[in-house]
C-alpha cells in the first residue's frame, strides 16, 4: 500500500513516527503552518519555524525515504493580532522561493472574529498574487459550521479564485456538503476524539463520493495519530472498500489536488 499524508505537523512528532509513516507506506507528508501549542512572542519566532518547515523537517523525513512538503502563512489561532499578523506575514515571500514549499495554509478560522477574517482575506490575496493553491483550516466543535459559511461567503467575493485549487480541511458531515457543492476541494481529519473518526470519514465517502476528497491525520501536538490514514484505508477494506477505491482515497486525490502546485514533485 502507499499513501500520501497530505497535512500533518511533522514539528511536533518524533523521529519514531517517520519511521512508522516508511513502513505503513508514506510516500509524501505535507506539513501547512499552524500553532505549534503555544503563541509565539514575536515574528522573530515565525522565521525560525519557516526555516524549520523549510529545511530540517525535509532532510529530517528523506532519512526515511519520505518527501517533506509544506504551507506556510500565520495561523488563524495567532492572527487575531492585524499588526502582528502582518508582520509574521512580510516574512513569507521570501520563503515562497523554496522548493518544497505547495502554496499559502493553513489559514481560516479560529473564533470567526473580524481580525481573522481579514488577515485570512490578506492570505487569499497573496496567494492569488503568487499563482498558488491555498489549504484552509475551519473552526472546530460549534464554530464549525458559522466559521465554515464564512470562509465561503469570503472566498466567494474572490472572482479570480480557482475554486480546484482551494482545498477547505476538517469537514463534517454538516459542512462537507457545502464545500463540495461550491467547486472546493474538501479534507476530512481523522482524530481520536474529535473531528472525524474512521468510521464517520468512510460514512461520508460513501454518501458524497471519492471525487474532490481526501483524508488526512492532522497529526499534531496533541492528542491524534500519525498512523490514521493507513488504518482508515484498513477499516475500508474490512468494510469491502476495494484496493481501487481505497487508492484513490489515500494517494491518487491528494496527489492530483498538490500536483496543481509545480512544486510537488514525488
Ligand atoms: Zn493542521
Amino acid at each position: 500500500m502507499r499513501y500520501i499524508e497530505p497535512h500533518a505537523h511533522m514539528v511536533s512528532r518524533t523521529t519514531d513516527d517517520y519511521e512508522k509513516l516508511a513502513i505503513s507506506g508514506c510516500e509524501a507528508v505535507c506539513e501547512p503552518a499552524f500553532w505549534a501549542g503555544f503563541d509565539r512572542a514575536s515574528a522573530e519566532g515565525f522565521h525560525d519555524y519557516f526555516r524549520q518547515l523549510t529545511e530540517y523537517e525535509p532532510k529530517r523525513a528523506a532519512r526515511y525515504g519520505i518527501k517533506h512538503f509544506s504551507w506556510l502563512c500565520i495561523n488563524p489561532k495567532e492572527a487575531d493580532d492585524p499588526v502582528f499578523a502582518r508582520e509574521v506575514m512580510a516574512l513569507i515571500p521570501e520563503f515562497l522561493k523554496c522548493p518544497t514549499v505547495l502554496g499559502i495554509g493553513e489559514i481560516g478560522l479560529n473564533k470567526n472574529t473580524r481580525n481573522e477574517l481579514a488577515i485570512f482575506e490578506e492570505h487569499v490575496q497573496l496567494a492569488l498574487d503568487h499563482d498558488l493553491p491555498i489549504l484552509i483550516h475551519t473552526p472546530h466543535l460549534e464554530d464549525k459550521l458559522k466559521g465554515t459559511r464564512l470562509t465561503l461567503e469570503s472566498l466567494a467575493n474572490f472572482s479570480k479564485l480557482d475554486r480546484a485549487k482551494v482545498i477547505i480541511d476538517h469537514v463534517e458531515e454538516h459542512t462537507v456538503s457545502q464545500v463540495l457543492d461550491a467547486g472546493y476541494w474538501a479534507g476530512m481529519t481523522l482524530y481520536p476524539h474529535s473531528k472525524c473518526s474512521l468510521d464517520r470519514a468512510i460514512d461520508i465517502l460513501e454518501i458524497h463520493g471519492p471525487e474532490r476528497l481526501w483524508m488526512n491525520s492532522a497529526c499534531d501536538w496533541g492528542v491524534s495519530d500519525p498512523l490514521a490514514v493507513p488504518k482508515c484505508a484498513l477499516q475500508m477494506k474490512q468494510r469491502q472498500h476495494t484496493a481501487e477505491q481505497i487508492e484513490r482515497i489515500i494517494y491518487q486525490n491528494p496527489r492530483d489536488f498538490l500536483r496543481q502546485s509545480r512544486r510537488y514533485i514525488v
